[in-house]
């Protein structure tokens, strides 16, 4: 297809996308992590033609194993774009096997981290990219063409941070004690390991200027979302923009992981408000799930509008009417009561 009958088409999608909407934004940011950001992000992806929406991913779960850079986050959203996700387990593919991890156990390999075969695949072309000179950015946009996904996905960054979190054992890089440790050290506080060193790619920065509209998807609010805000200069862009936020506690409860068990041992509100009121100064709409009704007058008195909805996810046409909600009540200026 020739350049500018592809514009047309995007052209003829975008319009499409927000026909239906009363205050038309063409620009949205999505803020996102793995599970929960994942699907989401493939809501909107369903919702808004690929120049109308870019998924900022976090990276500081990110680590080194077997040789390979593991990047759990855009892994799982650029899986889930590309509708090739293990449907139940949270990381991974489908029609997954595991004769690598099988292999480099017998040949004496702790192999606490679990990739399949597809997985190291992708890994393997990650690696070769990286060695031949190429930014995550790059790689990350090569793989996504490969996938056949059409919406930009991001790295936050493309120079290392790693979260690391403090717990009475000590210092855990975050993959050993969210895989390794199943999340069972109490987690005293974290930090950044190379914080001082990174920033915002370009393509993060620009993308942040152009939003009309910034999404925190219902990710950790810790460990997913808080590492992209602490890079320098996105929290300012993020303030100087409309934004909403899904919760990712419902009923007081993970839907899974550990943000709810690390709400607790940081001394937060363990509910949706307890998220509302962490990214408070930045947000100015708020979704919470219909089993938190009740919290709706807690949310306006921090100054957020809110809206109540169902927010689980469980298929691809809950992630569609979730998004178009987000996406609508965003745009509705409704005051807050
Ligand atoms: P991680 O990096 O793999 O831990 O993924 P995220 O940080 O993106 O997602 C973890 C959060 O997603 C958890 O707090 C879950 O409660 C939340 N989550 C997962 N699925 C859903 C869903 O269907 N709806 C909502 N509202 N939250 C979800």
């Amino acid at each position: 297809m020739a350049v500018d009958q592809k514009s047309e088409v995007r052209g003829q999608r975008s319009a499409q996308a927000i026909s239906n909407t009363q205050y038309p934004i063409s620009q949205v940011v999505a803020l996102a992590g793995g599970v929960g950001g994942a699907k989401l992000a493939h809501g909107l992806a369903q919702q808004l033609a690929p120049d109308q929406l870019t998924i900022i991913v976090n990276t500081g779960d990110d680590f080194e194993h077997l040789g390979l850079l593991i990047c759990p986050d855009i892994d799982t959203v650029l899986y889930n774009l590309a509708e090739v996700q293990h449907p139940q387990q949270g990381w991974g593919r489908a029609d997954e096997s595991f004769q690598v991890l099988e292999e480099t156990k017998r040949l004496g390999h702790d192999a606490w981290f679990r990739l399949g075969d597809r997985d190291i695949a992708l890994h393997l072309l990650r690696r070769q990219m990286l060695d031949a000179g190429m930014s995550l950015t790059e790689v990350i946009a090569a793989l996504a063409r490969r996938l056949g996904v059409t919406h930009l996905v991001l790295p936050m960054s493309d120079q290392s941070v790693r979260t690391i979190i403090h717990t009475p054992e000590g210092e855990l890089p975050f993959q050993e004690y969210f895989v390794h440790r199943r999340t069972e050290p109490t987690m005293l506080g974290m930090h950044m390991a190379g914080l001082e060193q990174a920033r915002p790619t370009a393509a993060v920065s620009t993308a942040l200027a152009e939003a009309d509209l910034i999404i925190f998807c219902p990710s950790n609010p810790y460990v997913s979302i808080d590492p992209i805000l602490a890079l320098p200069s996105v929290r300012e862009a993020v303030a100087r923009t409309p934004t909403i936020a899904v919760s990712p506690i419902i009923g007081g409860r993970a839907l899974k992981g550990p943000a709810a068990k690390m709400m607790a041992e940081v001394g937060a509100d363990v509910s949706a408000v307890g998220v509302a009121r962490h990214y408070a100064d930045l947000l100015d709409a708020f979704v919470l799930d219909q089993a938190d009704r009740r919290l709706v007058d807690a949310i306006s008195a921090l100054g957020i509008r809110s809206f109540v909805t169902d927010t689980i996810m469980r298929d691809k046409t809950d992630r569609a009417r979730l998004a178009a909600e987000v996406l609508s009540f965003a745009q509705s200026r409704k005051p807050v009561p």
